[in-house]
């Protein structure tokens, strides 16, 4: 089972205290989180440094999978310092140099009414090798379309929480683009104003300036997004967090994604497809290629996460010591 995918598979998945093959199956279709989205989960990534691999900001991302789990109302069956022992135990199990690592807490099975009384929360955990999330070619620059569908807004649900069931908008959307024959989507917000990609934070520049926007936007705010204002800042940029709007968006002077999966990847064009009975305007970002700052972040990120960067040692967690 399992092996007819096109899914790059590791060898080991480790679930509720023990590591399985990767074909090991043996979660029932009437499991709450299958039919519900009850489920809490992390995207991490271990990148390969001269001392082994590195797990990228890990102690940020267990707390934000209790944040998570405290959203959709789930007690942990482990504790913050078990769960990151059992995550650098399944790298280490997989002999992978450089991965993506994805803890799952999820309500399992015992009832299906919409409330999970009778369902234990488990945890799965893996980690396999993913490389460039929107394929090799993204570095040069992707196109992105605005979506008709607004943003989840943080009135409506906690935006600081990764729940499974709140992804299946970003799931609806990323399609979507796709269809349109772009890359990427990206969401504006109620107020009508950007928000960020289906998985990714949103930066945009503006005469030397980088600028993102916050929580009060209906964004996630992620690790990625908070690292990179560090470095920027770090690199000697002014940095401005505020809304930003879709006429910034069409006149900033460069434009990219950041997150874990996708790290950073420079919007050569913007198509705003927000008002489905309007005219659809391609906006080229700049000179239509990736500009100077934002690959600047790339580069600079790519120091930071591979232990490059000495100031930055602090956010790596070695699997091998
Ligand atoms: N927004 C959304 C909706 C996301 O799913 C992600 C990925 N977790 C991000 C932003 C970026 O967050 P991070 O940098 O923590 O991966």
């Amino acid at each position: 089972m399992f092996l007819n995918t096109h899914f790059p598979r590791a060898e080991k998945y480790w679930y509720m205290g023990k590591l399985r093959d990767w074909s090991e199956a043996g979660l029932h279709p009437m499991i709450h989180a299958l039919h519900y989205g009850t489920s809490t989960f992390e995207g991490i990534r271990a990148y390969n440094t001269a001392r082994g691999p590195a797990i990228f900001r890990l102690p940020e991302h267990v707390d934000r999978l209790f944040l998570s789990a405290g959203v959709v109302k789930m007690k942990p069956p482990f504790n913050k310092d078990e769960i990151t022992d059992f995550i650098k135990l399944t790298v280490r199990a997989n002999n992978l140099e450089s991965c993506y690592i994805r803890p799952l807490l999820f309500f399992s099975y015992g009832n299906l009414g919409l409330v999970p009384k009778a369902c234990p929360v488990e945890l799965a955990i893996s980690a396999w090798e993913w490389g460039a999330y929107l394929g090799e070619k993204a570095g040069a620059g992707i196109n992105t379309y605005i979506v008709p569908w607004r943003r989840v807004h943080h009135t409506q649900f906690n935006m600081s929480a990764k729940l499974g069931g709140v992804y299946v908008q970003s799931t609806i959307c990323g399609l979507e683009a796709r269809e349109e024959g772009f890359d990427e989507a990206v969401f504006l917000n109620l107020e009508g104003r950007v928000a960020e990609g289906p998985g990714q934070n949103i930066f945009i520049v503006k005469n030397g300036t980088l600028v993102t926007n916050d929580r009060k936007e209906s964004v996630l705010e992620g690790i990625t997004r908070t690292s990179l204002l560090e470095i920027a800042r770090d690199l000697g940029f002014k940095t401005v967090v505020r809304p930003i709007t879709k006429e910034d968006l069409f006149g900033a002077d460069e434009v990219f994604f950041c997150g874990t999966a996708v790290e950073v990847i420079p919007i050569i064009s913007v198509t705003d497809g927000s008002d489905p009975a309007g005219p659809r305007i391609k906006h080229t970002v700049g000179k239509g290629v990736p500009g100077p700052i934002a690959l600047k972040m790339v580069g600079a990120y790519k120091e930071a996460v591979s232990g490059r960067s000495p100031r930055y040692e602090k956010w790596l967690t070695y699997v091998n010591g």
